[in-house]
């Protein structure tokens, strides 16, 4: 896995979970596609728009039916799972933060990673 803040090779989704929240917050994070430096507040936006062609998610390959199934899917790669003393947490992969809820860790990839994104336009 690696850490798109600082560019470092963590084992686990897990490990780099903590590895993340820890990490300096950076401007700029790493594309897990091409390796090239993004707004941390774009990276959905460019993964979008230079890496999805049809409805294939770069990062897994997975085929979609319909492309605006794509970015739920997309979105879901940036949140990880992590069980804590306080019970699951979700770790947004992009910055770090992390949230008690999914839904929450959704919301905020959503507002904080897409900055101006409008989805009519896909
Ligand atoms: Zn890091
Ligand atoms: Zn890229
Ligand atoms: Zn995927
Ligand atoms: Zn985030």
């Amino acid at each position: 896995m690696l850490c798109l803040k600082c560019g470092s090779e963590v084992g686990s989704i897990g490990e780099l979970a903590a590895h993340v929240v820890r990490c300096p917050s950076q401007v700029n994070v790493l594309c897990p596609v091409c390796k090239e430096r993004v707004a941390t507040g774009q990276l959905l936006i460019h993964i979008l728009q230079k890496h999805v062609s049809s409805s294939v998610c770069p990062l897994c390959r997975t085929r979609f039916k319909q492309s605006k199934q794509l970015l739920p899917h997309l979105r879901e790669h940036f949140i990880a799972e992590i069980e804590s003393k306080g019970g699951k947490k979700y770790i947004c992969l992009i910055c770090g933060r992390d949230f008690t809820s999914k839904r929450s860790a959704r919301v905020h990839v959503l507002k904080a990673h897409e900055k101006g994104w409008k989805e009519e336009r896909s």
